[in-house]
């Protein structure tokens, strides 16, 4: 998301008449995106913007926007005077009258906007991944998890009207590109205020735009994980075989306690659903913590078994990171580091395991890969499956290397526990899927 968010700032600094430089050495403002989500995120921040302090010399202006931002505020031009503007995300909107006021020599902030219901709506993006265009259908969140800053430093759940959404999915197509990710931090609890589409309704209408190859969302929220969801990507063959549901726990009463509102049968009954397609083999990747306040060995056990259950194809893990103003970080029975460590190893040595027989089972099998790159050191092509997985192949000799963006057919010969690896197919090109022609 704070990448898409760059693009989108960017964008529509680029349509107020500034120009985007490479590097920092010829930037006149130089802006600096931050996240919280874990660690000593502002400590990080310091220091770069410490090492930035020299350049001042030079007439340089310095803004530093995104979480650290929001969260630490004014703070920051304490610790860091040559900053002259601090912006959380739910102001991004009001960054060209910001700029005029560094103009003028002031200082500005954007810090006082998280109630807001209005999204950052920018026609102007600057889009830098050369395959894949990012819509962001839904800002903030409303959810309040016991160890997240996200509603803190982000704000409110607010979405676009999903009228917007589809302009820019249109926008996007006749730019060249043919996939879309939809980005929210719970893309599920979309809620259009025109009334018009569901989440579920916008992804299939998303997925219909022509020229569009490839759909994907991130992130699915299990609360709000509905049936429909799947029941598109079951019927609309341009949506990924993918679903992104972080659980986070096994363990219901560690659920409980993260105020996730769901418990693990829950969370597997929406498992089941997604496994339960008639046209389509979904793949399914999560996020886990491990070691959060007051987590047992019987709990920690508890997520184990349940990534043995599910099978997933790839997770985030993460050892919890007590983050300011959140409620867990006064609980008690606080997890050392070590043992959060201990844990986290157990987790990924099992995970590689179900990783490694998940990725062996395509090994024979033809699929279609998107062309992300080219490997000149490996003379291997990287792709990428509609499933998500890291896809790299060997072209014939001689044979014209496809270009980013191209669909091709792979024959997968080899795997690895998180990428796959085959030879291009002869007339690899791959053929347009049906939904690619409905208007
Ligand atoms: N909205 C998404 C959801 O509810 O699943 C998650 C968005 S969050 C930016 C990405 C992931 O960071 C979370 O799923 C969680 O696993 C992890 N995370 C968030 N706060 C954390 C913390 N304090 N310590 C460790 N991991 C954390
Ligand atoms: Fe954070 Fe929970 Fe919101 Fe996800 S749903 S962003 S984990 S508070």
């Amino acid at each position: 998301m704070n990448f898409h968010d760059s693009e989108k700032v960017a964008g529509s600094l680029v349509s107020q008449g500034y120009r985007q430089v490479r590097t920092v050495e010829e930037a006149d403002l130089i802006f600096y995106n931050t996240c919280s989500i874990r660690d000593k995120a502002e400590q990080k921040v310091f220091h770069r913007l410490s090492d930035f302090k020299a350049l001042q010399k030079q007439g340089k202006k310095f803004a530093v926007i995104g979480c650290v931002a929001q969260q630490e505020g004014e703070r920051i031009f304490e610790r860091a005077p040559h900053v002259s503007l601090v912006a959380g995300s739910a102001s991004y909107r009001n960054l060209p009258e910001m700029l005029v006021q560094i103009g003028r020599g002031e200082r500005a902030t954007g810090l006082d906007d998280r109630n807001t219901e209005e999204t950052f709506e920018t026609e102007f993006t600057a889009r830098t991944n050369p395959h894949r265009g990012y819509i962001t259908i839904i800002e903030g969140c409303d959810k309040f998890c016991a160890y997240c800053v996200v509603p803190y430093t982000r704000g409110r759940e607010r979405s676009r009207t999903s009228e917007s959404v589809l302009e820019e999915a249109r926008r996007i197509a006749d730019s060249g590109l043919t996939e879309i990710q939809l980005l929210g931090q719970n893309v599920n609890s979309y809620l259009d205020p025109m009334g018009k589409r569901s989440f579920a309704e916008l992804l299939a209408e998303v997925g219909q735009v022509k020229g569009i190859r490839r759909v994907r969302f991130t992130t699915s929220h299990p609360r709000h994980f509905s049936r429909d969801i799947v029941e598109a990507i079951d019927s609309v063959p341009t949506l990924c075989d993918h679903v992104h549901l972080p659980v986070q726990s096994g363990s219901s009463r560690v659920l409980d306690a993260m105020a996730r509102e769901y418990t693990r049968e829950q969370y597997l009954e929406r498992v089941s659903w997604i496994r339960a397609t008639k046209n389509r083999t979904i793949s399914m990747t999560t996020d886990v913590i491990v070691g959060f306040p007051g987590e047992t060995l019987a709990e920690f056990e508890e997520t184990m078994t349940l990534l043995e259950e599910v099978q997933f194809d790839g997770i985030f893990s993460f050892k919890y990171s007590p983050r300011p103003n959140t409620p867990a970080l006064t609980m008690e029975n606080a997890i050392s580091e070590d043992e959060k460590t201990r844990r986290l190893a157990v987790l990924n040595e099992r995970q590689r395991e179900i990783q490694r027989a998940n990725y062996h089972r395509h090994v024979g099998q033809v699929m279609e890969a998107m062309v992300e790159g080219f490997q000149p050191a490996r003379n291997q092509v990287s792709g990428r499956t509609s499933q998500n997985k890291p896809l790299n192949f060997t072209i014939p000799c001689g044979a014209e290397i496809p270009k980013i963006g191209r669909y091709v057919q792979v024959r997968v010969t080899k795997s690895h526990p998180n990428s796959l690896v085959g030879e291009l197919c002869p007339d690899g090109e791959a053929v347009p899927s049906a939904a690619c022609t409905i208007a």
